[in-house]
Parts: structure tokens; C-alpha cells; sequence
């Protein structure tokens, strides 16, 4: 469960996050030197960790400190006015988020053991240094990436950093040949996003993550052979650690070209929140053609019923989505046009459960769900268990504000192509 987040800090309030970059604050023009992504995302991520997580203060400063020196500079440079309306763009028009800002902030609460209190994550685009914009320059700066995470990783810090960039660096040197075969020439439907990268920020450790995006102008069929050759070629990079990831992948590739006219994949994802043990995700586009209902999703879920969903786990899913989506946006051309389904692939490696099967999460689009945050946030506490205590969700679920940290409601600038 994670959401966008809001950030205040210290009685001072910072700018709305669906609006961040075109707030009265930043276009003012003696502001216009805090145009640096470092000046404007520092406070939110400050916010984050002094409100909502449990982090000792040294932690927070190990935190600060990494997102400062190392990642501040992968995401480029800072927006700059538009000439004409003097609005703050983006140099490089990422696809991570509505309006382009290469960095998104979420808090995660997976249990009742955090008494409400978040794990703070957040996951930045990377962007090319020498600003060109091309996928294939993107993947060429992530190449990189993966060397200071090499670097980092086997440095003596005091922030512990668990991260697999041997192996994300070998994925994306396949995701430069992959791109090269795809586009010979311009594209207009993919995004110039190719790698995302993210943190998980658990005491003073960061568990990191990275995400390959596939071509959006490919279909599923050939979308499916690209994915498959890039798990292939991680199964024999590493052979020990992945012994089961291809046959438990076969499962999940069955039913995605059994449906392939409604689901797309869109994304491969190595995280090491299980580190030393890989988690290996396939995030894949439902798309809604004649309705949008929870009965929609859910053979997808279960992989056409091959493998049972846990009672709570559904019945959550169900609720939430049906208390989200309501008749009036299930009409054709209201509501959400599609949402995303994670398949997680087990791999087979030591450590992990024996004969683990393939599991689906849902991950609802909020920006597909046309409502300000409080409307979203009663919704999650209200279906949500594990949201009970968690003050940040009762706050906005209390606001009469229209915000739209969650939603990031920008529905005029069309939809990020994830
Ligand atoms: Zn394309």
C-alpha cells in the first residue's frame, strides 16, 4: 500500500505536490534560483522521514546525505520557466509522473507492526546527463548508475545499501541492444524513460530497486518474447540464484498471451527488499475496452483461477476497487481507462520459500481515480486494515482541501505512459 505523500514541515507548508511545479511560491522570480531539484524535493523527503516514518535522527541525516550527494545528480537538471506562461517544465518529459517531475515520494505500510508509522520510500527517473532525450540515452546513463551502486554498495557507510548492480548493469546493457533492434528510427508512442530506480528507507538502510520500462509500441506477443529473453539471460548471468525463475515465469506468460488483447506488459522490476534473495517482478497493463469492474480484474489476479487468492487479500482488493470506482465511473469514458496487475515471479533461490508459486498484487492508478485525496484516503482507511493507525491517510481523509498529492489530478495533461 503506498501513497504520494504530503509534505509540511516544522508549522511551514510546502507546495502542493499535484501542483509543485507551478506553484505562486516557485514562479515567483526571486525564487527562481530554487529551480534545482535538490532545493525543491529536499523538504519533501525531510517531511516524510521526521513525520510519518520512525527514523533516529542520524538515520534521517544518512538518508538526506545519500539523496543529496548520489541520486540528486541522475535525475538532471532542475525545470526552468516557460518562456510563454512562465510555468516551471521539466527539461526531460519523464514518464514517472503526470507532470513530468522525475521523482515520486510514497509511504508503505505493509503490517500492524509499524503502529501507523510508514516505511518512506521514493523512485527517480533516470535522467541523461548530457540531456539528451532518447530511451537509449536514458539506459546509457543508468549503465552509470549501476557503477556508483557497484561503488557504493562496496564502500564501508554508515548507511547500509542493498542493491544488485552487477546483474541490473548486465539487464540493462539487454535493455540497449533490445532498444536499438525496437527503434531505428523516432517514436512517437514510448516515453524517452527507460530505468527508474528506487529506494526502500528501513532504519538507516535503503533497499534498492530498479525498473526497466518495455517499448509501449510493441505488441504483447513480441512484448513477451523481449521479456523472456531478458529473464533468460538473468537466469544464466546468475544461475544459483535464479533456478526456477523461467519455468514459474511460464505460467504467468501463458496467461498474458492467453488475454493479450487486454493485458500489455510494461515493466520488469529486480528489487533486493528480500536481499540477499532477488525479487523479481512483471508489471502488466489491464486495460479496460468495456468496463472497468473488480470482476474485470481479478482472473488476472489468479492467473485465470490457476492460483488461489488469499480470502483477504481479495476481499480487500474488492472493496477497495468497487468503494474507488463507482458506477458513475465504470460509464464508457469516465473512470479509469486501465490499472496495472504486478506479477511476482519466485526465482528459486536460497532463502527463499521452497516451491513459492507466482503470486498478483493490484496496483490502482491514481490518477486514473478522478477524485481529490480525502475522497481517495477515507476509501484506503476504510478497507485497509493495516491503515488504521496510520496517521498520514486519517489526516487526509479529514481534509476538506481539495489536494491532490495522491491523485496528482492533472487529467488536462493527459496520462503518464506506464
Ligand atoms: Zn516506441
Amino acid at each position: 500500500m503506498h501513497l504520494q505523500h504530503e509534505a509540511r514541515n516544522n508549522g511551514h507548508e510546502y507546495p502542493d505536490l499535484g501542483r509543485l511545479l507551478n506553484s505562486p511560491q516557485l514562479l515567483h522570480p526571486e525564487r527562481l534560483a530554487s529551480t534545482e531539484w535538490k532545493a525543491i524535493l529536499q523538504p519533501y523527503l525531510i517531511a516524510a522521514l521526521q513525520r510519518h516514518g520512525q527514523y533516529t535522527q542520524s538515520a534521517i541525516e544518512q538518508h538526506l546525505n545519500f539523496f543529496t550527494t548520489h541520486v540528486i545528480p541522475w535525475i538532471g537538471l532542475g525545470p526552468s520557466p516557460d518562456p510563454t506562461t512562465g510555468a516551471l517544465v521539466p527539461p526531460y518529459p519523464s514518464s514517472l509522473t503526470n507532470d513530468h517531475t522525475p521523482f515520486e515520494l510514497s509511504c508503505c505500510w505493509k503490517g500492524n507492526r509499524q503502529d501507523g508509522l510508514a516505511v518512506v520510500r521514493y523512485v527517480i527517473d533516470v535522467i541523461p546527463s548530457g540531456g539528451e532525450i532518447s530511451r537509449l540515452a536514458a539506459f546509457r546513463e543508468a549503465l552509470h548508475v549501476m557503477g556508483t551502486l557497484e561503488e557504493l554498495s562496496q564502500e564501508q557507510n554508515t548507511l547500509s545499501l542493498y542493491a544488485f548492480p552487477s546483474l541490473w548493469w548486465h539487464i540493462t546493457k539487454a535493455m540497449i541492444e533490445n532498444e536499438q533492434q525496437t527503434h531505428s528510427r523516432p517514436c512517437t508512442r514510448c516515453s524517452p524513460s527507460g530505468v527508474f530506480v528506487a529506494f526502500d528507507l528501513v532504519a538507516s538502510a535503503a533497499f534498492a530497486k530498479a525498473y526497466w520500462l518495455f517499448p509501449a509500441c510493441q505488441n504483447t506477443s513480441t512484448l513477451i518474447m523481449s521479456m523472456e529473453k531478458t529473464l533468460k539471460l538473468i537466469e544464466e548471468a546468475e544461475p544459483a540464484m535464479f533456478p526456477r525463475l523461467l519455468d514459474n515465469w511460464a505460467k504467468v506468460a501463458t496467461h498474458i498471451t492467453a488475454n493479450q488483447e487486454i493485458l500489455q506488459p510494461r515493466m520488469l522490476s529486480i528489487d533486493a527488499t528480500k536481499y540477499p534473495v532477488p525479487r523479481v517482478k512483471v508489471y502488466a497493463r489491464r486495460i479496460f475496452l468495456k468496463s472497468n469492474t473488480f470482476s474485470d480484474i481479478e482472473p488476472h489476479l489468479s492467473l485465470g483461477g490457476s492460483i488461489p487468492l488469499p480470502g483477504p487479500f481479495r476481499q480487500t482488493c474488492e472493496r477497495l476497487w468497487s468503494s474507488l470506482v463507482g458506477p458513475e465511473d465504470s460509464l464508457p469514458g469516465n473512470g479509469p481507462k486501465y490499472t496495472l496487475v504486478l506479477y511476482d515471479i519466485p526465482t528459486g533461490a536460497p532463502g527463499e520459500t521452497p516451491g513459492k508459486d507466482a503470486s498478483a498484487k493490484l496496483y490502482i492508478m491514481c490518477q486514473e481515480i478522478p477524485h481529490v485525496d480525502s475522497f481517495v484516503a477515507r476509501k484506503l482507511y476504510d478497507n485497509c486494515p493495516v491503515l488504521q493507525d496510520a496517521e498520514l491517510v486519517k489526516e487526509l481523509a479529514a481534509s476538506s482541501e481539495p489536494t491532490a498529492f495522491i491523485c496528482e489530478d492533472n487529467r488536462d495533461r493527459g496520462h503518464p505512459l506506464l
